[in-house]
């Protein structure tokens, strides 16, 4: 059958669009999603970080959403009366920005908007007002979140520009600025000189963050007049400095620079200006115009050479660069190529004899021939000052001696200091002497969405949060230490950005959002004002929205709420009396806001990408940890990895974005929402493609097929008083140990996991079931059966609700698999015993198959010899001194059983077997021994004796003869000596 065939059968059986839009009404009239306080039962509240609406979801949106929807489902299935809420984030800039490229005619945004999105253009002409686009995706994304069959509580929906939002964001400012969390000063910001706002992550292209990096810029004097600077990250070189780096193919300028005259490139000139200093340009020159000339250094009161570079790059720091060749691997490169270069020394009319001064120790790079740069140089076999070797062989030398380096001791103010220690003394000598002054730079390249690259600016009268408040930073690690974090590998990322984040600003001029309470200029960013709206989710269904109209009478109007509101509300302070009359409602429903916030907070588990592990998720730890008691903070976050398509990363440029919606239309939600969860774990990236995505189908429509067929057995009672057969008691037995595995890799999140074996291993349980009965002549359409159909459905339904909704009526059911209980281990049918069965029948098929491969032999006779009860009373004991950890040394083991007199003469008789059966023994998985110790007893007769129609039908036809004996009966066929040889869960096999 071809591959479109097949297509064509699953369509005509499961149409996946009746089926999701079937669940979603059913699901919807009966309001299975809206959580309410319940005070007897477990809550379990779950947010996911909301969109942000300027355009429809795309593949890549869907993973964050859909492990968190998972989540949720999983923790209905297990009890709790789980909260899933959704709102709309709609602060900031970027929702601004388009609509003014929308009012200038952009085309690329258009024709994004109409060919990947298509969305009609009588709609696009409209998006030259804000909200209208942001209210436009709004709606879309909703859609798309119920089409994927996300089990939120859409009552708490809000946006958060909502006049109540505003007020809660109001009080969270007040609350901490109060707590002297907030100020005004000078501050750096990553900026958009096109917008003339600040940028964050939201507001690039690519949604990078920008870093922000001090340097120290060291004046050197030229020519009495000019000051030529150049920027550096390790000051403590300076003593290492032999000479300047000057690009001869570049434009420099000389420019007033608060009253004094500096050489830089025009570049750096810009850069200088958004750093709030005096630049004016005086005019241009070419670099090679100061090649050979000489600067002062005003530290070491030394003359020192400017020399060529073409690795100088006009955009990085001054566009002048020390050189410090012992120490630094591209200035070393660049005077051996210098060196070499005729033309330009005769063009320059220069001399090049320095010597690489050294004043850095460590172990890994110092020799007392050549300098640390050296040693890597030639290390790296590095060709010229463009390989690009020279990057790596860099960084790992800076890295070295940043962690491991010592100032040599000879080195004035800084001997003797670690490399650490040295760049924060010098950075300090150098400012104070005047010779130098800080900078700041982007330490990655980040280009704001306008398409303008972005700079460093030094905002005055900028509005920060302090996050680099000492006491506030003890509360994060604590609330940190005290969470759980999945997975647990990424805590080490969270407490280095809590080490390192200081103020940041929060407040901008212009976009959408809260103003500050306290100065109407500025409006709150959008990394600020999504920090602690968790709480507002269990306000919003109580607050009437500008938008009601009917029904609303019990419901607080947003003009009404204050700061008493919220406090009452979320810190238990004021009276309810006095915080009632003001806020216009009764005590009651003020009271019920408050147990409603009693009962539902602390968040249990917060889900998010994990580009937002350096802000969102951090500020997140921050917020609570300063406006929360500690009762009331976040239990757990989890954190998974991004979306590529086919291996690349989703990208307009590609045109490999897929609407979530279309993709949707396309192929049903459930095996969108299984490929997202199965194709990676959940740190990293999952590589989606459709491909995965119809495999994934097409093993859903084997299930259906499955069931189907056997629909009868949805109706047998349970009374199990048939004959059991053993491959029942396994069967049974198997299915305990999935729900036991799937479910402490759900617990965990490990959902790849969980899902290969609900998915994969399960289905090989069932082939080998079926093989068992099918050579009894005997039915699978049993009650075994039925419960691992069961099992199998219910632990799918979080992860593909829509189709085991499906299955799950078909089965009979009136109810819904989405409220059904999660399967619990029943350990009665736990048989430790039925594994090792099914074991070796499988293991001595796969045996005699061997054999008979080897030998060419066509079997008329095959004679099955198992241990003999002295081996096993010896494997016994081995077992249980190897897992007792004590020992498996065969000597050791030898010594003590030749004192065992239960065993001693047979130890004596047969020191070869005893090592064969420690080897056994080591050989098999830790699960298997454990299990094995806690087997009393056990007969390889009986599963042997009760598989033999099953092994006559594997090996043989119908004349083939199958006998199976111990080695110690009397009467066995034993022609050749066989028998000896069987080792426990190692019979001997013989075939004639
Ligand atoms: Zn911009």
């Amino acid at each position: 059958m071809t591959e479109n065939s097949v297509e064509k059968i699953h369509n005509a059986e499961i149409n996946w669009a009746t089926i999701g839009k079937k669940w979603r009404k059913k699901w919807s009239e009966n309001r299975i999603f809206e959580s309410e306080t319940q005070s007897l039962k477990k809550k379990y509240f779950l947010t996911v970080a909301y969109p942000y609406p300027n355009s429809p979801q795309h593949v890549g949106h869907g993973r964050t959403y859909t492990l968190a929807d998972a989540h949720a489902r999983y923790k209905r299935m297990k009890g709790y009366n789980v909260l899933f809420p959704m709102g709309f984030h709609y602060t900031g800039t970027p929702i601004v920005s388009m609509s003014q490229r929308i009012k200038s005619n952009d085309t690329e945004l258009i024709e994004t908007f109409e060919q990947i999105y298509k969305i009609p253009e009588k709609i696009i002409s409209s998006f030259q007002e804000p909200e209208k686009i942001a209210r436009f995706f709004h709606e879309e994304i909703k859609q798309g979140m119920k089409e994927m069959g996300y089990s939120i509580d859409w009552r708490r929906e809000f946006t958060t520009i909502d006049k109540a939002y505003s007020k809660f964001i109001s009080w969270q400012f007040r609350n901490l600025r109060k707590k002297g969390l907030i100020a005004q000063g000078s501050h750096p910001v990553g900026w958009c000189p096109q917008d003339q706002n600040p940028v964050s992550q939201h507001d690039t292209i690519g949604d990078i963050e920008p870093e922000l990096i001090e340097y120290v810029l060291v004046k050197f004097k030229f020519e009495e007049q000019y000051i030529i600077p150049t920027a550096t990250l390790r000051p403590e070189t300076i003593f290492g400095i032999t000479n300047l780096w000057i690009n001869p193919h570049i434009n420099y300028v000389i420019a007033l620079v608060n009253d004094e005259k500096w050489i830089i490139t025009k570049e750096a000139a810009k850069k200088l200006e958004f750093l709030n200093m005096n630049v004016s340009i005086i005019s241009e020159m070419h670099g090679s115009n100061l090649i050979g000339k000489y600067v002062f250094d005003q530290l070491r009161k030394e003359h020192l050479p400017i020399y060529p570079a073409t690795f100088v790059d006009p955009n990085n720091g001054t566009g002048i660069v020390m050189s410090v060749p012992a120490h630094s691997p591209y200035d070393y490169q660049a005077l051996v190529d210098l060196r070499k270069d005729v033309d330009s020394l005769r063009k320059y009319n220069m001399t090049v004899d320095i010597v690489p001064i050294r004043i850095i120790h460590t172990d890994t790079f110092s020799s007392n021939e050549s300098s640390p740069a050296e040693s890597i140089v030639n290390s790296y076999s590095i060709k010229d000052q463009s390989d690009p070797k020279l990057e790596e062989a860099t960084n790992k030398l800076y890295s070295d001696e940043f962690h491991n380096g010592i100032l040599l001791p000879e080195i004035e103010v800084i001997g003797n200091l670690s490399v650490l220690k040295a760049r924060d003394t010098m950075r300090e000598e150098i400012i104070n002497k005047g010779i130098g002054t800080s900078t700041y730079e982007l330490k990655n390249a980040v280009i704001c969405r306008c398409g303008t690259p972005c700079v460093v600016k030094l905002l005055t009268n900028q509005w920060f949060i302090n996050y680099g408040d000492e006491k506030w930073k003890k509360l994060a690690y604590e609330l940190i230490d005290n969470m759980e974090i999945l997975p647990e590998e990424i805590r080490q990322e969270f407490t280095n950005v809590i080490d390192w984040l200081k103020e940041r600003a929060c407040a901008r001029k212009s976009g959408l959002g809260t103003k500050l309470p306290w100065d109407n200029e500025w409006i709150i960013e959008s990394l600020a004002d999504s920090v602690i709206y968790m709480a507002y989710y269990l306000l919003s269904n109580h607050i009437r929205n500008d938008s009601d109209t009917q029904n609303s009478g019990n419901k607080i109007c947003a003009d009404d709420l204050g700061d008493s509101f919220f406090d009452y509300v979320l810190l238990g302070k004021n009276d309810s009396h006095l915080v009632a009359k003001e806020s216009k409602i009764s005590v009651q429903l003020l009271e019920k806001i408050r147990n409603d916030f009693l009962y539902y907070y602390p968040v249990d588990s917060r889900h998010s990408g994990r580009d937002l592990v350096p802000n969102h998720l951090t500020f997140f730890i921050f917020n609570h940890a300063a406006i929360f008691t500690k009762d009331k903070w976040p239990r757990q976050i989890v954190v998974n990895g991004s979306v590529l398509m086919e291996g690349k990363k989703m990208s307009k440029s590609l045109g490999n974005i897929i609407p979530l919606r279309h993709a949707i239309e396309e192929y049903g939600a459930d095996s969108i929402r299984l490929t997202m969860l199965a194709s990676a774990e959940i740190l990293q990236d999952s590589d989606f493609s459709f491909d995965l995505v119809k495999g994934i189908r097409s093993k859903l429509f084997e299930i259906y097929r499955s069931i189907t067929i056997h629909k009868d057995i949805f109706t047998l009672s349970e009374n199990r008083t048939d004959h059991i057969e053993l491959e029942d008691l396994w069967m049974s037995s198997r299915i305990q140990h999935i729900i036991s595995d799937t479910t402490s890799a759900v617990e965990k999140l490990r959902i790849r996991e969980a899902l290969h074996s609900i998915l994969y291993l399960m289905d090989n349980d069932l082939q080998w079931y079926q093989k068992r009965k099918l050579a009894k002549n005997k039915s699978i359409s049993n009650i075994y059966l039925k419960e691992f159909f069961e099992t199998r459905i219910k632990l799918l339904s979080p992860f593909a609700p829509f189709f085991c909704e499906e299955i799950w009526e078909i089965m009979g059911n009136n109810s819904f698999i989405s409220l059904a209980s999660w399967p619990e281990v029943d350990d009665s049918k736990n048989k430790l015993k039925t594994e090792d069965n099914e074991r070796l029948i499988q293991d001595t098929i796969i045996d005699i198959h061997k054999i008979t491969k080897v030998t060419k032999m066509i079997p008329k006779k095959i004679m099955i010899y198992t241990a003999s009860s002295m081996k096993y009373k010896l494997y016994k004991k081995l077992l249980n001194r190897i897992e007792s950890q004590s020992t498996a040394n065969f000597g050791v083991l030898m010594k003590e059983f030749v004192n065992d007199n239960e065993i001693k003469d047979f130890v004596k008789q047969n020191p070869e077997l005893v090592k064969k059966m420690i080897d056994d023994i080591l050989s098999e998985s830790l699960e298997v021994r454990c299990r094995r110790t806690k087997i009393d007893s056990f007969d390889e007769l009986i599963p042997l004796q009760d598989a033999r129609s099953l092994l006559i039908s594997e090996i043989g036809n119908d004349q083939l003869e199958v006998n199976i004996f111990s080695e110690d009966s009397s009467d066995k066929y034993d022609p050749k000596q066989k028998s000896k040889y069987a080792r426990p869960f190692k019979p001997a096999i013989f075939i004639e």
